[in-house]
């Protein structure tokens, strides 16, 4: 399809959802005449209305909602769209507080009512030319919402669906809701046993045995990465005086999201970023600048108090950990260290099978700390480390926090979604805040620059997204059971058990099929378990000193030697 085309269709699909909208509207208003209807726009996946409804929606309501709607489409009602006076407007919606509210808030003199046999709405008008037109739609959610998406406001409800322009469309976007849900890493993370939520603490993770191993892997090689790039792992405290979180300017801007709590009648906080701890190991002596860069690595665990109803698995909890970098330096550091952090980033991503879609550098915003000569240094930097490393990336001009530029990293997973993952941070700001120093060499004291540098972010949701990225097939390396050894009789349980001894003593993740199903069904259960190799021994495998290694795939390699397996094993833990 060429840029034009994708552009029209794009263009004619959000008429249609803009329409379906509506439609959705026209339906409520028929069905519950009470409903107070105030917004309702077309979305990148479909299109919602939110509503102060008489009844509280429920998802068994969507059928008969739906059904309403198809009947008012089959009714084809031609959709006029013209500007009427605001008084007229308020005299239409004289009962409706929301509509009254939009139609004072526009500054022109008229406003755009969209008609639709007995139904307005009002609109800026872009639409189908009846309503016949609309076919292809589903009701997908409701939702909770606020007025204008502000908490302090009327509590709402938003019903959600989405449209497309045909049926194979329609179709392929079931198919494609249907693979994001079987893949969905909640219920991943309970089918393989890996983590569970409980509601003794909405939003705080518990992972069970084999998690942990996932985990502890993501961990290590991380730990492995950073340590070549001769990072040195800290650990600070998860509660610190108020004190702190004040001087750091996190009181007065995100006292909302952290959790507090009296020490000797003193008041702390849990922390939910890392920054300051850091800053206060640094401080803790004078530093030379022999020293710099100074990277200290940290897997903080932070504490976050989100709202309850935007909790969602791994992707969005209340506590979580950071591999969390923070880098003193010399402001003449900050390009190779810049072009250390993209080299890590980048491998890090390929060894997940994450290409890299998106590179995004935030620059000086209008109001800003630090001189321009420091800024344009700083920038200066960030792109001759990018360009260096022949990377394409995007100028958000202005973009950047009030204390310095910034790259973001986004990654493209197996089923097209972007990931933001992957931040470098400059920071201007807390260096001057804290009074850091370090001694130059003609003696005198200078001022660092600190960046701040994630690579997974909340190690948490990065695994969450992997495990849907790999469709709950983990990589051998990262598979908390890396093999299993099935036996097709019990005449092969002490050949089974001298395999698992042998293995284990190879650090192998491995487990024996005890059960005394047929090999048929621990196959099955091997597949069900995500297991990447079954180790399988029969009576030939026995007397040859040998095994049939099956993987996940289904290929087989029959006749495997011991020593044949353990090449086989290393070679994959290397990739
Ligand atoms: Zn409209
Ligand atoms: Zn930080």
């Amino acid at each position: 399809m060429s840029e034009q085309s994708k552009k029209n269709s794009y263009e004619e699909l959000q008429k249609l959802r803009h329409s379906a909208a509506h439609l959705l509207a026209h339906a409520l208003s028929e069905l519950y005449p009470d409903t107070k209807l105030t917004l309702g726009p077309p979305t990148p996946d479909g299109f919602f209305y939110d509503c102060l409804p008489t009844k509280n929606f429920k998802l068994e309501d969507l059928p008969k909602i739906e059904e309403k709607m198809h009947e008012i489409a089959a009714r084809d009602l031609p959709l006029t769209h013209k500007q009427i006076s605001k008084d007229e407007a308020r005299k239409i919606y004289a009962d409706n507080k929301y509509k009254l509210e939009l139609i004072n808030g526009i500054a022109a003199d008229t406003v755009g009512l969209a008609t639709q046999g007995s139904f307005n709405d009002l609109c800026k008008g872009g639409h189908v030319e009846s309503t016949g037109q609309i076919k292809f739609f589903k009701l997908t959610a409701i939702s909770g919402s606020y007025w204008r998406a502000d908490k302090n406001n009327d509590a709402l409800q938003r019903i959600s669906g989405t449209a497309f322009l045909t049926e194979e469309d329609m179709l392929a976007d079931e198919r494609r809701r249907a693979e994001l849900d079987m893949y969905d890493h909640r219920r991943l993370g309970k089918q393989l046993d890996y983590f569970s939520f409980h509601g003794e603490g909405a939003g705080f993770p518990f992972f069970h045995p084999k998690g942990k191993i996932v985990l502890n892997e993501l961990r290590k090689y991380m730990r492995s990465i950073l340590q070549e790039a001769h990072y040195k792992e800290i650990e600070t405290p998860i509660m610190l005086s108020d004190e702190l979180w004040r001087n750091s300017g996190h009181y007065d801007f995100y006292k909302e999201n952290m959790y507090f709590s009296l020490i000797d009648e003193k008041s702390y906080a849990i922390k939910p970023m890392n920054c300051p701890g850091s800053i206060l190991l640094y401080k803790e002596r004078p530093r030379s600048y022999r020293e710099l860069p100074l990277r200290l690595m940290e897997f903080g665990k932070v504490h976050r108090h989100e709202l309850s109803g935007v909790l969602h698995g791994l992707f969005r909890v209340r506590a979580f950990t950071i591999d969390d970098t923070h880098i003193y330096c010399t402001i003449d550091q900050i390009e190779a260290e810049i072009m250390t952090n993209i080299g890590i980033i980048t491998k890090v991503m390929k060894k997940y099978g994450l290409d890299t879609i998106k590179i995004v550098l935030s620059t000086r915003p209008a109001k800003a700390m630090g001189s321009d000569e420091m800024w344009e240094k700083a920038i200066s930097g960030l792109k001759n480390a990018l360009e260096k490393a022949h990377l394409k990336y995007e100028v958000a001009h202005g973009d950047g926090a009030f204390y310095g530029p910034k790259i973001g990293f986004e990654f493209i997973d197996s089923m097209g979604r972007g990931w933001g993952c992957g931040t470098i941070q400059l920071d201007f700001f807390q260096p001057e805040n804290f009074d850091l120093k370090y001694v130059s060499s003609d003696g005198s004291l200078q001022r660092p620059v600190m960046l701040h540098q994630a690579i997974y972010g909340s190690l948490e949701r990065f695994f969450g997204a992997i495990l849907e990225h790999y469709k709950g097939h983990l990589p051998f390396w990262l598979s908390p059971v890396q093999a299993r050894i099935l036996t097709i009789s019990q005449e092969q349980r002490p050949g089974a058990q001298e395999l698992f001894t042998f293995l284990k003593s190879k650090n192998v993740r491995v487990e024996v099929d005890t059960s005394n199903d047929t090999l048929a069904a621990q196959i099955k259960n091997a597949q069900m378990d995500k297991i990447p190799w079954m180790l399988i021994l029969g009576k030939k495998e026995i007397s040859e000193g040998t095994v049939t290694i099956r993987y996940a795939n289904g290929k087989q390699d029959i006749g495997v030697s011991q020593d044949k397996l353990i090449t086989k094993i290393n070679e994959l833990i290397a990739e």
